[in-house]
C-alpha cells in the first residue's frame, strides 16, 4: 500500500464536471488499496478573476489583503472535491493551509514553507479518509494567511509529500507530462520520459510554467519523487524527474524554455571607474527589482554602455530609477525595450558536447532573427530577441536540434 499525493491544477477542476471526475480518479486509486492525500488549485480562471477585482478597486492593493481574497480560490475547490467524493461513497475531508498548519514565512504572495504539523492529516488518512488540501495558501507566525506565488500549488503539493514520506507526488495537469517545449507554441513537442531535477529546475526558471520553480527545488531537497500526468488521459506514465545518476546516457539537449515577460534597459556612455555596476544596479536591487542578464560594453573613449534585464512588470520602476542613476552620473542616455522574449536551451548533456552555441546562433541567424543578449551556464544557453521571433525561433531550434526525433546522445 502506497501513500500518494495528487496534485490537480486550475483546469483539472475548471467545472463542476471535472471535479466529479477527479472524484472518480482519486477514488480509484482508494480501491486499489493506496491512501491519498490531494492538493488542489483553484478553478481555471479563478485566481485572476479575484485579482481584477482587486484592481478594479484600487492600483495598490496591500499585500495582506490580496492574499485574504485570491486563497479563497482554492477553498471552494477543496470543499467541492470533498463533496464529490462523499458523494460517491469515498470517505474524504478538506482542509485549508492554515487547518493544516502550513507555516510560513511573511513574505505575502510569495511566502515559503517552513513547516508542516502532518499530525492531523496523518491521523485522517489512518482513519481511511481521502484528505483534501488547498493548495497555494499557508499561514505566517501570526496566522495571517499567506500565497506562495502564482502556480503554487505544485509547491503545496510537494511540500506535503515530503513531509508525509509520500511514495510519489503527482501533478496531474491539462498535458500529458513535460515536453520538450510548450506543446502550445510547437505542436512537433515531444513528451519526455524522464528529466532530471537539475533540467526541470532550470526549464522552470527559464520561463517553463509546467511546474513551479520552488516545486521543482523541494523535491530535489527532499528528493521527493514527482511525475507530471495528464487528468484527461488515463494511463499514461507521464514524466518522471529523476536524479541524473539514472539516465545511462543524457541527450545533449532535453528541451527549450522560454520567457514572454521579458525587459532590458541600457543606460549608455558611463563613465568607466570601478564601482559603475554597483551605482548602477545597487538602487535598482534596492527597489527589490530582480536583475536577471547584465552585459557590460568598454568602448574606448573611457565610458561603458551597461544592459540588463528585468521582469517586464518592473520595466517603468527600472526605467525611472536608471534615469535618475543617469544623471547622478552623467550618462549620455537611457534606453530601454519591454518587447523582448529569452529563449533557453537546457540540458546536462551540454557539459560534455562542445558546439551547441555556435548550432544554436546559426540556426537563429538562418532565420533572419537577430540576437540581442546572450548568457550561458554550465546547462543552458540563453538569448534575447525581439517579442516578434518567439514561435519561429522555438520552432527553430526544436528543429534545428531535432526534438522531434527520439533524441540519440
Ligand atoms: P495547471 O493549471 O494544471 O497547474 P499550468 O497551466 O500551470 O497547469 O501548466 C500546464 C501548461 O504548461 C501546459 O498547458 C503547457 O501549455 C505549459 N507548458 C509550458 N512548457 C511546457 C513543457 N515544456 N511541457 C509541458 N507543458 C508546458
Ligand atoms: N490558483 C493559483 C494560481 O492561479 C495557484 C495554482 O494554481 O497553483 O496561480
Ligand atoms: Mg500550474
Amino acid at each position: 500500500m502506497a501513500l500518494i499525493v495528487q496534485k490537480y491544477g486550475g483546469t483539472s477542476v475548471g467545472s463542476v464536471e471535472r471535479i466529479e471526475n477527479v472524484a472518480r480518479r482519486v477514488k480509484q486509486h482508494r480501491d486499489r488499496g493506496d491512501d491519498v492525500v490531494v492538493v488542489v488549485s483553484a478553478m481555471s480562471g479563478e485566481t485572476n478573476r479575484l485579482i481584477a477585482l482587486a484592481n478594479a478597486i484600487s492600483d495598490t492593493p496591500s499585500a495582506r489583503e490580496m492574499d485574504v481574497l485570491v486563497s479563497t480560490g482554492e477553498q471552494v475547490t477543496i470543499a467541492l472535491l470533498c463533496i464529490a467524493l462523499q458523494k460517491i461513497g469515498c470517505n474524504a475531508r478538506s482542509y485549508t493551509g492554515a487547518q493544516v498548519h502550513i507555516l510560513t514565512d511573511s513574505a505575502h504572495s510569495k511566502a515559503r514553507i517552513m513547516d508542516i504539523d502532518h499530525a492531523r492529516v496523518c491521523a485522517d488518512i489512518k482513519a481511511g479518509r481521502v484528505v483534501v488540501v488547498a493548495g497555494f495558501q499557508g499561514v505566517d507566525e501570526a496566522g495571517d494567511i499567506t500565497t506562495l506565488g502564482r502556480g503554487g500549488s505544485d509547491t503545496t503539493a510537494v511540500a506535503m509529500a515530503a513531509a508525509l514520506k509520500a511514495d510519489e507526488c503527482q501533478i496531474f495537469t491539462d498535458v500529458d507530462g513535460v515536453y520538450t517545449t510548450d506543446p502550445r507554441v510547437e505542436p512537433k513537442a515531444r513528451k519526455l520520459d524522464r528529466i532530471t531535477f537539475e533540467e526541470m529546475l532550470e526549464m522552470a526558471s527559464l520561463g517553463s510554467k509546467v511546474l513551479q520553480i520552488r516545486s521543482v527545488e523541494f523535491a530535489g531537497k527532499y528528493n521527493v519523487p514527482l511525475r507530471v500526468l495528464s487528468s484527461f488521459e488515463d494511463g499514461g506514465e507521464g514524466t518522471l524527474i529523476t536524479l541524473e545518476e539514472e539516465h545511462v546516457e543524457a541527450a545533449k539537449i532535453a528541451g527549450i524554455a522560454f520567457n514572454r515577460d521579458e525587459a532590458k534597459l541600457t543606460i549608455r556612455g558611463v563613465p568607466d571607474q570601478p564601482g559603475v555596476a554597483y551605482k548602477i544596479l545597487g538602487p535598482v536591487g534596492e527597489a527589490n527589482v530582480e536583475v536577471d542578464m547584465i552585459v557590460q560594453n568598454v568602448a574606448n573613449d573611457g565610458t561603458t554602455d551597461f544592459t540588463f534585464t528585468v521582469n517586464r512588470s518592473d520595466y517603468r520602476k527600472a526605467l525611472d530609477i536608471l534615469n535618475k542613476t543617469a544623471a547622478e552620473l552623467g550618462a549620455r542616455e537611457v534606453v530601454g525595450d519591454a518587447k523582448i522574449v529569452k529563449i533557453s536551451l537546457v540540458g546536462v548533456g551540454m557539459r560534455s558536447h562542445a558546439g551547441i552555441a555556435s548550432k544554436m546562433f546559426a540556426a537563429l541567424s538562418k532565420e533572419g532573427i537577430n540576437i540581442l543578449m546572450i548568457s550561458t551556464s554550465e546547462i543552458k544557453i540563453s538569448v534575447v530577441v525581439d517579442e516578434k521571433y518567439l514561435e519561429l525561433g522555438v520552432r527553430a531550434l526544436h528543429d534545428a536540434f531535432e526534438l522531434a526525433e527520439e533524441s540519440v546522445a
